[in-house]
């Protein structure tokens, strides 16, 4: 398997991290993850085709994940995508998806009769609908779904992919959750969200110690994410969704080695890791 780092950020613009997504690729497989801002460039400088990806897999509908979903559609269409979109989400994916196709019928319906292209597929949504806990096959792709803590938001997964004895973790938006730790035993790669502690210093009008609190308080901080993965026994720990986007890289690296005596990798847009 190969994974993608698509966007490494938050909603925080920053032209160095999008928004979050990531790619899993296998032999026969194409998997994506979320679709937060600037998806489909970063899938164009990856030089894979939205036209062939098998599945888009949600982590959770908070806004910078899901955000570029349409323009993930649209833009699929005008990349010759001749089959149906098979997506998987939280509860409520259904509902959401289908508010967001709605918003853009009538523009769509003009396009589609005026552009008379030969396929309509790609405006096709099959999507399910996760459970607590499961396996869904995609392809040469084992997917394994469990459910991490990000409240106030009720649904929230993290995800295993296997394919050939290999084990991909993927968090997803979590505080420190047991069930994480338990879903990610072994991972031969555990990708992890994180909250870098104290590079957000200033408070302001918009930004009181109240706020500070609450967004650390349902992501797992740089403080915690090395103690987690050492109880995974997780051979690499790949950081990702970063909280604030500019930070002390260095630092960051010496705070989660304190904890975790394996590999430990600061991600970055686009970044390739063979698995
Ligand atoms: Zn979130
Ligand atoms: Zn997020």
């Amino acid at each position: 398997m190969q994974l993608i780092l698509l966007g490494t950020g938050c909603p925080k613009i920053d032209y160095r991290r999008f928004g979050p997504s990531n790619l899993i690729t296998s032999k026969k497989s194409i998997i994506l993850v979320d679709c937060g801002s600037g998806v489909t460039q970063r899938l164009e400088e990856a030089k894979i085709s939205s036209a062939n990806i098998d599945a888009l897999v949600l982590t959770h509908l908070h806004s910078d994940h899901v955000v570029d979903f349409y323009q993930l559609i649209i833009s699929s269409w005008h990349s010759y995508r001749v089959k149906p979109w098979k997506i998987y989400g939280p509860k409520g994916t259904k509902k959401f998806l289908n508010k967001i196709m709605n918003a853009w019928k009538e523009e769509r319906e003009l396009r589609i009769k005026y552009e008379v292209r030969a396929s309509v597929n790609a405006f096709k949504l099959e999507i399910i609908e996760f459970g607590k806990h499961g396996k869904i096959k995609i392809k040469d792709i084992d997917l394994e779904f469990f459910k991490v803590d990000h409240f106030p938001v009720k649904h929230a997964y993290g995800f295993n992919f296997f394919n050939k004895k290999k084990k991909l973790t993927i968090s997803g938006d979590t505080k420190p959750c047991e069930n994480l730790i338990k879903y990610a035993q072994k991972a031969d790669v555990l990708l992890h969200e994180v909250y870098v502690e104290g590079e957000i210093k200033s408070l302001n009008k918009m930004r009181s110690a109240k706020t500070l609190h609450n967004v650390k308080a349902y992501h797992t901080s740089s403080k915690q994410v090395g103690k987690v993965a050492s109880l995974t026994k997780c051979k690499k720990l790949v950081l990702t969704h970063f909280v604030p986007t500019k930070f002390n890289e260095k630092k960051l690296k010496n705070i989660v080695k304190r904890d975790f005596a394996n590999n430990i990798i600061i991600g970055k847009d686009l970044l390739k890791i063979n698995i």
